[in-house]
């Protein structure tokens, strides 16, 4: 017997939602592994890039921005060919013109072709900078990992001398207390290009006769890049690690030297660190030291804040002349999520000095100048017009918490003044219109003044 078909038939409803979605498409949904950074999120984006900032200035490094396109072949000479980074994670792509370029996954490779470019071998070495930006890695999303991600970092070029490395680990570790995040510092040494490669055939013999029990990534990083074995998480592949032998026992003597005196420095300023027999960093240009900053008690290198180290040899690489160089580049995502972790209160911004309150349309025409007036003369005048209520406006006014409101009504329209409304214990004054400069910042100052000789202005 056949089976009767039973169709339901759409009713009006749904043939309506049928056919709107037919003319209007759904909105296109944000991509894998990319994020908004909401209104509400950028109160800590602006309170890391200030703490950023600030010990940029501190410790002279000035400002770059580099275009967030390159040339591919930029990243494939400095990053390396064989790294997971430019094999694997780059979003690359031909333009209109036909020239392969990327996204840029990191930013050392583009700031030492800026370096090159502009001729800074000619400024008084080192060469500081400091950036702030995003950054793309097609890899898997997950925690703390995204495809767009943001980075700040600091780069010395144009000085070999191991104190430069020294400095910029204090300088980062001081960054991370500064907010809050206790950490500490893993380091190691890859040595220069001679001992690497020494080292590499050392490590490759050892793995090779073991190569039946690592995991098959490293089977095939054993052929194309062996010091990323590593790095590896896999617990086999970490047993047999347990074992290898150590970058640090084969550096030559100036590679040996010049790490002996990175520790020495460090130990003279006091910094926690762990040296990391198993820390050689994902990108072919490190030579000498490497570092990463992980959160104290964490394992595991997917959990660090940020790393860097020394490039010796990449602005020659790239076509420069020999130009040593040492850099770090932090994870500004992750800085965040260990701030939520950590429940670090934000100091709230400082309010803005007066709140501009009005009632009635002539007011608020009048108002709206009087607020562009007084920010002229550098007063942070706050307002809000789209409401006409000035219990609403005030308590506005209280939110933002500002020391001073002026009133602006029909009656002080025609008064030619205004209302001085002192927020705290809420007394008000009558001013004329044409002083209120003059009268708000005799006000502030006074304010100043009391909170200077640490008096507590509710006690007047
Ligand atoms: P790297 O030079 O790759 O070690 O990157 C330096 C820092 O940037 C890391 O320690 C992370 O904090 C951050 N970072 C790197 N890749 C990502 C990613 N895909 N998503 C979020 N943060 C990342």
């Amino acid at each position: 017997m056949q089976k009767s078909k039973v169709t339901k038939t759409p009713d009006k409803a749904e043939e309506k939602n049928a056919e709107t979605e037919k003319r209007i498409p759904k909105c296109p949904q944000l991509l894998r592994g990319m994020k908004d950074i909401l209104p509400e999120s950028q109160k800590h984006w602006n309170y890391v890039r200030k703490i950023v900032e600030e010990l940029a200035e501190d410790y002279t490094y000035e400002r770059i921005d580099t275009p967030i396109l390159e040339e591919t072949s930029l990243f494939a000479r400095s990053v390396g060919e064989n790294t997971d980074i430019v094999e694997k994670e780059m979003f690359s792509f031909e333009d209109k013109g036909g020239k392969k370029v990327s996204l840029r996954p990191e930013n050392t490779a583009g700031i030492a072709r800026a370096y090159i470019e502009h001729g800074m071998l000619d400024r008084p070495q080192p060469v500081r900078f400091f950036y702030w930006g995003p950054f793309f890695r097609y890899d898997r999303p997950q925690a703390g990992r995204y495809r767009q991600f943001n980075q700040f970092g600091f780069e010395a070029i144009g000085d070999s001398n191991p104190i430069i490395d020294a400095q910029l680990i204090v300088m980062c570790q001081s960054l991370y207390q500064t907010i809050g995040i206790p950490v500490v510092t893993q380091i190691n040494s890859v040595g220069c290009r001679e001992c690497r490669r020494e080292y590499e055939q050392l490590l490759t013999d050892y793995l090779s006769s073991r190569k039946k029990f690592l995991c098959e990534d490293c089977k095939r990083r054993l052929t194309k890049n062996t010091l990323r074995i590593l790095d590896c998480k896999e617990k086999d592949c970490k047993e047999i690690l347990a074992d290898a032998p150590h970058i640090v026992d084969h550096l030559d003597e100036e590679c040996k030297a010049h790490f002996v005196k990175v520790l020495e420095y460090l130990d003279e300023a006091d910094i926690t660190y762990q040296l990391n027999p198993f820390l050689v960093r994902g990108l072919d240009y490190y030579t000498k030291t490497t570092f990463e900053i992980w959160p104290e008690k964490e394992e595991g290198s997917q959990s660090a804040l940020g790393g860097g180290g020394r490039y010796d040899d990449l602005v020659e690489v790239l076509g420069g002349r020999p130009t040593p160089a040492c850099g770090f580049a932090g994870g500004i995502e992750r800085l965040i999520i260990s701030m939520r972790e950590k429940e670090i209160v934000i100091p709230p911004p400082e309010p803005p000095d007066v709140f501009v309150a009005q009632l009635g349309e002539s007011a608020k025409k009048k108002a709206l100048r009087l607020v562009e007036d007084l920010r002229q003369k550098g007063i942070r005048a706050a307002s809000n017009f789209s409401t006409e209520g000035l219990k609403y406006q005030l308590s506005v006014a209280a939110k933002l918490k500002v020391r001073f409101s002026l009133i602006l009504g029909q009656k002080e329209m025609l008064d030619k003044t205004i209302l001085l409304r002192d927020m705290e214990g809420g007394s008000q004054e009558v001013v004329d219109y044409n002083k209120v400069y003059d009268e708000l910042k005799k006000r502030m100052e006074k304010v100043k003044a009391i909170i200077k000789n640490g008096n507590n202005h509710s006690e007047e």
